[in-house]
This record gives structure tokens, sequence and C-alpha cells, in this order.
């Protein structure tokens, strides 16, 4: 601080919060304070960063605009505050390390794909950088290694390496992009990948890399660790191989992701518009789900028109495509159907061993696993299906305090939500509950959750589902808690996402949650006041599910529910030929069930009618996995149709008019595809109309629309179009899904607003 007299030396404090760790943040400080000639210094907290900054007035006043107009690449500045302080007498700017340890904790950044200045330095630098975890402070992983804040190597899962000269020089150097770069590390200091094949150990990056891709091109297939778990990974384009994964993970239906090299290669296999390139190649790199133009090996994705696709986001995979040359690689979580994606190396011997001819692995734990996350654009926006990698931890920011609370979320898809101060957390996919290991997944994660942003919890919001494992998880915790319609929550979710409390009609198309009634609800139009206030305004006919939990997995059984509904007893007479590919025996037992209310609980679900529909025009009889009637469904839409069914809208929504449609339409040979956009069509009508009377009878305009139909990319786009057309102010999902994905925000925001208003 040579040249400025000491009168005119200010000092002030200030204080930045938001995703400000992680993300080169302190030295991006130190830059602009030797630019701006000034001294001080700035530490990490586990509430924000810290700064402590001496010199001219003006130079003070540019150093804080710098910071606000011009953060680093992946930081997300949420607040500056600056307080005035006393001159302490600085003679330089440095970065200092300290353990201050308060409740209140700042953003951990997701994992992030490997930046472009990196990629360079693994061509550029053979020697060192020819590494596959070559990072710096704008890229690589993160959420995955973290254990405890502040952000520091000793707090992740790369405490154990110790740095080399090189790296060290780098991390110290303020000028260098690796400065402070907690994981980093190169080939001679940091974990190694081993290849493990016949008995025989490989090791060296041109070895481990070379000799993959000379198996995955022999039609080998390789479980390879990734950031956030392992992957099994194939040649896309070899049918043997592809086939011998879907047997070894039991799988038969769901497609497979692929991984690609670039945007270029993409373009052969997908339709990519703007938008959907942008959302591929963010630093987040989720499972994009596209158009496809030229197939793949053809069991990649049987019978659907979207394939789900990454582009190359480690370090790993691009030195892969550039050994191997391939278009595209099967990248499908290592773990049987249902069961958490494998993360440790004995285990993925043990399991991933049984499928995989090799295993590629590293000597690095992952802490946090995160599976791919995957999304679909609709209407120029990403709506997320599966948040994970690249989203998680990212907080869902509120203007409410909600410390302490927890939503448990709901069964399936599960994610759970925890509240530090106006934040909402929502963890990474969880998954099925009733697998007994996802289960132990969804405690343990609760509780790193907890202690990661040290969290108290005082409240648990849970499904009203008296039988969910997470109802079970909040019942057994000793906690208070308070049981949260799943509907309800599925609109507040939308509500939080979009920052939006005022009065709405919530349109709430879904598969299944618990209703007031002790009915299955899940086609429920809600007039919501104050977040927590709803009235069922009106709802999905009710119609009895022949076989319970069994019809939501066999499409036809609720087909003759909703044809028996429709034409009576007489309905087994009409010529359709699903009515043939099922014995007159079950039919009949169907009837009977629904006739003596035997086994056949009340649904007002949308998306079992979905599901009838699906199975009268004999697309999908039984499904092989969750959602799939109403998948193909969507899969076979043709834009070009404008028609639609007739419904009742007055009172309860009545859809008989719906299937007498597509009876009709099936005896006059009107092909399948016109009938599923006409079934869709109707759909969106439905919302239109039904929005439209709640407007009239209540004066609210603004609709959200939240529920797992909603990942139908055509509901969603039409319904929302139409709505806005109409003059009503639309709100949807995009960074929380709109499925069962979501609903622990809404349990957590309603919670808090009980809470708040002392109803708990
Ligand atoms: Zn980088
Ligand atoms: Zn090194
Ligand atoms: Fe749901």
């Amino acid at each position: 601080m040579k040249n400025i007299p000491s009168k005119e030396l200010k000092a002030v404090k200030i204080y930045i919060d938001g995703l400000v760790q992680g993300v080169g943040f302190r030295p991006f400080i130190f830059r602009l304070a030797k630019q701006f000639n000034l001294a001080g210094l700035v530490e990490n907290r586990n509430d924000c960063v810290r700064i402590k900054i001496e010199g001219s007035s003006a130079a003070i006043d540019d150093f804080v605009s710098a910071i606000k107009n011009d953060p680093p690449a992946l930081a997300r500045i949420e607040s500056v505050v600056c307080k005035q302080a006393e001159v302490e007498g600085f003679c330089d700017f440095s970065i200092s390390v300290n353990n201050n340890v308060t409740d209140k904790v700042t953003l951990v950044s997701p994992d992030v794909a490997v930046c472009n200045a990196c990629l360079k330095d693994i061509k550029t630098q053979p020697d060192r950088l020819y590494y596959p975890f070559v990072n710096c402070v704008d890229c690589g992983p993160r959420f995955s290694l973290i254990r405890l804040l502040p952000y520091h190597r000793a707090n992740t899962c790369m405490d154990k390496f110790k740095m080399c000269e090189n790296c060290q020089a780098e991390y110290d150097d303020p000028e260098n992009r690796r400065f402070d770069a907690q994981p980093n590390a190169c080939s001679i200091c940091g974990p190694q990948y081993t290849l493990v094949f016949n008995d025989s150990l490989i090791t060296g990056s041109k070895e481990i890399t070379g000799k993959t891709c000379g198996l995955i091109k022999a039609g080998k297939i390789a479980a390879i660790k990734g950031v956030g778990g392992f992957h099994l990974v194939c040649d896309a384009r070899n049918y043997d191989a592809v086939k011998r994964i879907r047997a070894g993970k039991n799988r038969e239906g769901k497609p497979f992701a692929v991984l690609m090299p670039n945007i270029e290669t993409a373009k052969k296999y997908v339709y990519i518009n703007e938008s959907e390139e942008e959302v591929l190649m963010s630093r987040r790199r989720p499972i994009l789900l596209l158009k496809i133009k030229e197939n793949l090996a053809p069991n990649i994705c049987v019978g659907l028109n979207r394939l789900g696709v990454m582009i190359a986001y480690t370090p790993l995979h691009y030195m892969l495509f550039e050994h191997g040359e391939f278009d595209a690689l099967v990248f499908t979580s290592g773990n049987a159907t249902d069961s958490p994606i494998i993360i440790d190396n004995d285990r993925a011997e043990k399991e991933l061993g049984k499928i995989a001819d090799a295993l590629l692995i590293y000597n690095r734990e992952i802490y946090n696993r995160c599976d791919d996350s995957v999304g679909v654009v609709v209407n120029s926006k990403i709506r997320v299906i599966r948040r994970s990698r690249g989203f998680a931890p990212d907080p869902v920011n509120l203007d409410f305090d909600v410390e302490g609370i927890i939503g448990a979320g709901a069964e399936l898809k599960n994610c759970f939500c925890v509240g530090k101060g106006n934040r909402a957390i929502l963890s990474q996919h969880i998954g099925d509950l009733k697998n007994i290991e996802i289960f132990n997944l969804y405690n343990e994660s609760i509780e790193r959750f907890s202690s990661l942003f040290k969290v108290k919890p005082k409240l648990i919001a849970r499904d009203m589902h008296p039988d969910y494992l997470s109802t079970k998880y909040a019942n057994d915790s000793g906690l208070e808690t308070i049981a949260v319609q799943h509907h309800h929550a599925h609109i507040a979710s939308c509500m939080a996402e979009n920052e939006y409390y005022s009065d709405l009609i919530g349109v709430c198309f879904d598969g299944a949650g618990f209703g007031d009634d002790g009915n299955i609800w899940g086609g429920e139009i809600f007039i919501i006041n104050d977040v927590i206030n709803y009235r069922r305004y009106a709802h999905l006919d009710y119609l009895p599910l022949p076989g319970g939990d069994k019809a939501a997995k066999e499409p036809w059984r609720i087909a003759v529910s909703y044809l028996y509904k429709t034409f009576g007893k007489g309905f087994v007479e009409i010529d359709l030929p699903f009515l043939k590919e099922v014995s007159e025996g079950d039919i009949n037992m169907m009837v009977s069930l629904i006739d003596q209310q035997i086994n056949a609980p009340l649904t007002s679900s949308m998306g079992r009618l979905f599901d009838a529909v699906s199975a009268i025009i004999n697309l999908c009889l039984f499904s092989t996995f969750e959602a799939e009637a109403p998948m193909r469904l969507e899969n076979i839409v043709d834009e070009k149709v404008k028609e639609r069914y007739e419904y009742g809208i007055d009172g309860a929504i009545d859809a008989t008019g719906i299937i007498k449609g597509v009876v009709n339409d099936m005896a006059d040979r009107v092909s399948a595809p016109i009938i599923s956009t006409k079934f869709h069509n109707s759909v969106v009508s439905i919302i239109l109309d039904a929005s439209i009377k709640a407007r009239l009878e209540t004066g609210i305009n603004a609709v959200a629309l939240s529920g797992g139909l909603f990942q139908n990319s055509y509901i969603l786009e039409k319904s929302e179009n139409a709505l806005k057309q109409n003059g009503f102010k639309v709100y949807t999902h995009s960074n929380v899904p709109a499925n069962d994905g979501g609903v622990a925000l809404g349990q957590l925001v309603i919670a808090a607003k009980k809470r708040r208003s002392k109803c708990v």
C-alpha cells in the first residue's frame, strides 16, 4: 500500500454469498486485488467468502463492481455485503486458510464437466497432464468428493493424495488456472486408473485407454468408474454387446443412454435444436432425450423415437474417444435394475464383473454417489426428469426461513430436501425406496446432507401415504412430522421453483398419490390459496383399479375397467384386438373384482387414463418399466393431427367420451398415431377448459402445471402454449422434476409456510 496517504486509506469487510466456493473464487479475488492495488485477505468461511480489503476508496469501489460484474465462470453470487472496518495496515494481499465454523453454510458446487483449457493441457503437456483426472478451478468433480465444508482438500476424497512439486507450484501460483484448485492432481501424484482384465492389472493413462478401447472395439463390455459411480460401457453399434448388458442388468425394455464425443457426431444420430445444443454442451452435461435421426444398435432403444444422449464430460471420456474413434458408447449406470449405482471397487468387481469383461477402476473414493441427470427440452427450456450429477446440490432459493425442515419425498424416484436458512437443498436422485439398499442409501444420504450443510432436523414433512417408506422414515425419526397431500406438494414445488406464492390454479396430472378421502388421486385441479390451503376444484372421475398396485403394471386391466365403466358388461362384444390377447377368464375376473369391490381401489389418476388408451389401441398391455404405456403413447404422436375427443367437465372430469371416441376410431380402423394424438389433444383441452372455468369462478389467472404427466413433452408444450394464448400466467418446472423427484421440495415449502402461520 505504498502510494496512498494513510488518511485516505479505507478498510472494508466484504461478505459474499452464493456459489462461491470450489469455483476459483478466491484466486479471482486475489487477482482483482492485485489489479486494483489493494491489500488485505480473502478467506472461505462456512457461510460465505469474506474479504478484508484496504486501499483508496475509489479502488475499493471499482474492486466491488468488478466482483459483481465479472465473476468466475462457475460462480453464482447471491449477495455482496460491504461493511466499514478498522484499517489493520496490511502490506500485501493473501489468501487465508482458516477453519471457521458456524452453523450457516455456503453452497456446494455440483460436479462440472472438464473445461476446454484442461482438454488442451491433455494434448500439450503429455508427460504430466495426459491424465484422466486433470481438472482446474473451472472444472472437475466437486459434490461427489466433498465430505465437509469449508471446501478444502482435507475435507474431500482427495485428502490422501499429496500434490507433487509441479502441482503444488500450480496450486500456489495465483496467476495459474489451478491456483487453489482443491482436486488438483497429475499423472505423477494423483489418483490412478487400473484396468482389470483377465487377471492382469494394467496402469498408465495411454495403456489403459488404448487397451480399454481395443476391448470395446472387439465387442467387449467394460465397467468404468466415473464421477458419481460406475457405468457399463460398450460400443453403441454392437448389437450383441448391448444385448449382453441388457441381460446382465435384467433390463428388458428401458432404453440405454449413450455417450458421444461431440455435438457434430451427435447431430448425425439425433435432431438437435439451438436450446438443446446449449443444454447438451452445458457444464452440467445431462443426458438429454432427443429425436432419433439415424439408429445405433437397434436394441438400445426399442420402439421409441427418442434417444438419451450425453456429450463426453470427463478427461477420460475424451481420451477414450480419441483412441477408439467411436461415434457412441453405451453408458448405462452400473447397477442391477432398481439398486443404487455402484461406487466401490470391490462391489463392482463382484457384481459388475459378472456382466463386464473388464473393469476400469481407480483408487479414490466416491463420497456422494450421483447418477447422470436426465432431461428433455420443451419450449426452449430444460425439463429435468432425473436430477443428479451437475444439478445436485444446487439449492432452490426461497424468501422465507426453512431451517431444520426435511422434506422426506415420495417413494418412487425419491429425492429428499433439506432446509438451510432460506434455501431448499434437493438431494441427488435416490431412487425407489422399496429396494432395501436404496432405503439404506436414503437414510445415509439424509444424514450426510444434514452434516454437510450443518442442519439440525427439527421438522419432517412427509407424504400423507401411510405406507410409504419415506413416511416410515419420518415416523421413526422421533421428530415432529407433518403430512402433506402428494399432489398439493407437487404444485407447491412448482410454485417454489418459480418463486410464485400467490393464489393459483394447480393442475396436477400424475400417476398416483394418496388422497384426502383415502382414494388414489392423480387427475387433480386445485385452487390454492397462500400455498398451504387447497381446494379440490375438479378431478378426473373415479375409476376402480382391479388388482390395485398390479393394475399400474398391467395397463390392460385399466383398459377393461374403463371399457366396463363406459359400455357396461357389453364391452366384451366389442371387436378390439387387445381383448383377444387376454384370456376371457382374466377379463371376467376384472369385472367381478370391480362388481364386488374387492381389491379395486378408486383412482382419479390421469396416468391410468393414458395406460387405458395405450392398452385399448393394443400398444402396451404390460409395462416392462415404469410409465412405459404413456411413453409409448406419446412416442407415436403426430403433430399434424388437430382433432380431439369429447369429454365432460361439469362436476367431475368425465373421460368416458374419450373412451367412446377411441373405440369408434378403432372400429373405423383409424391409425394408432391419429388416435394417440386425438387423445393427447383431449387432455390438453381438458387442462385449458378446466382452467378457464376455474378462472371464471375465482378470478385467478395463474396456473401451475405439475405431476409426472408433465414429463410428456407434447402435453407440456401444448398446454403451456394454449394457456398462455388464453391470457394465463403459466408456471412450469425446469430444474426441479415435475415427477415425484420434485415432491420433497413442495413438502418442505408447505411445512415452512405452516410453521410460519403457526399451524404446526
Ligand atoms: Zn479445467
Ligand atoms: Zn502432480
Ligand atoms: Fe406424483
